[in-house]
């Protein structure tokens, strides 16, 4: 294994006070590692968090080859840190990489990478219930250079930010509507990587959903504009007469580790729970017949975002009363459970990481 170099920063700044949120505040440290082709991957650094210098035809300023992951580390009761299904995350961006031709990582290598900048700053990670340290990796191309094509150097970098819980004062239901103007995916684009690109084109819907006083939009498929794909940045989960319905991945559809915890979790619970595709149709059919049992999104940030309210064409329909239902209920609790150490993991999901 490649060896990761440490340079502690001489000033450590002062933890944040009050409310975290999202996103606001970043650690002391971050880690840069180096790519050159015909070289491989090199020069694995944890350094003081900084700004980088790059050149201003730095490929991915022109070309958009850049990819993330999303992750956490929780802090539990008795003072260990977790990570959750980390490998999942190396997974996933390697799949990111061989749609973005951008060089895969050794998930081994990735997750010390990973273990080695929360360790750094293992000070950050919060103790208050609910919140956790958010742990953000990249890569971006860095070649000087215009012309599409594959990058030959690139940056691997992971940056962390405290952050609150996501739900200060309970679990609120949100409000989505059918997007059926614009489309996030599909089938054969880049719709099952994180790719930075396909969140600068997801923000003009984010903004029609907020000017017309809703939190997120549901994504329908790109071809038939029929069929359920996401909701927001979450996958989505639907509870129908019983049977627990998710969209099947098929190349758009974003494989979220909480959605493949969520179905693990589910199905040893004695769900019924279905991947397959869900038209528009069905789902109106549901709600008319009084079938619609719940609908919830899932991803790390919230982990379980219950839908209370669902605008379709001109129609509003109440799911649940607009509060959230069992299954929402008892997924949260479960996972939160596992994440922060509080109930047995007994999947052997949680990796911990010592200082
Ligand atoms: C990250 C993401 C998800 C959720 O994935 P998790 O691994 O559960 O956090 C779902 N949809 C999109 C579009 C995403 O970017």
């Amino acid at each position: 294994m490649m060896e990761i170099k440490i340079e502690r920063t001489a000033t450590p700044k002062a933890k944040p006070e009050g409310a975290l949120g999202f996103g606001k505040y970043f650690t002391d440290h971050m880690l840069i590692m180096e790519y050159t082709e015909g070289k491989g991957w090199h020069d694995a650094r944890v350094i003081p968090y900084a700004p980088i210098a790059l050149d201003p035809s730095a490929m991915v300023f022109h070309y958009g080859q850049e990819i993330f992951e999303g992750m956490k580390a929780y802090r539990t009761e008795d003072g260990r840190t977790l990570l959750f299904r980390p490998y999942e995350n190396a997974r996933r961006m390697n799949n990111s990489c061989d749609r973005l031709c951008m060089p895969k990582m050794d998930e081994d290598l990735w997750v010390e990478c990973i273990k080695a900048a929360v360790a750094a700053d293992i000070d950050w990670v919060p103790e208050e219930a609910g919140a956790s340290l958010y742990i953000r990796p990249f890569m971006i191309a860095t070649d000087p250079a215009l012309g599409v094509r594959a990058s030959n150097h690139y940056y691997f970098m992971v940056i962390m930010s405290p952050s609150g819980n996501y739900y200060p004062t309970g679990i609120d239901p949100v409000k989505i509507y059918i997007e059926t103007e614009y489309v996030r995916a599909v089938k054969g684009g880049t719709g099952f990587t994180k790719c930075g690109g396909n969140y600068a084109a997801s923000i003009k819907s984010q903004v029609k959903a907020h000017e017309a006083g809703y939190t997120q939009v549901l994504w329908l498929d790109g071809v038939h504009r029929e069929y359920i794909e996401e909701v927001g940045t979450m996958n989505v989960f639907f509870k129908i007469d019983g049977e627990i319905v998710t969209p099947a991945l098929e190349g758009s559809v974003l494989p979220g580790i909480t959605r493949k915890s969520s179905i693990e979790l589910l199905r040893k619970a004695g769900y019924n729970v279905t991947e397959r595709r869900l038209s528009v149709h069905e789902l109106e059919d549901a709600a008319h017949n009084g079938k619609l049992e719940e609908i919830f999104g899932t991803g790390t940030a919230a982990v379980i975002s219950p839908v209370g309210e669902l605008k379709i064409n001109d129609e509003v329909i109440t799911v649940n009363n607009g509060e959230i239902g069992p299954v929402s209920k008892w997924l949260y609790d479960t996972l939160t459970g596992i994440q922060w150490g509080r109930i047995a993991d007994e999947n052997d999901w949680t990796v911990e990481v010592k200082a």
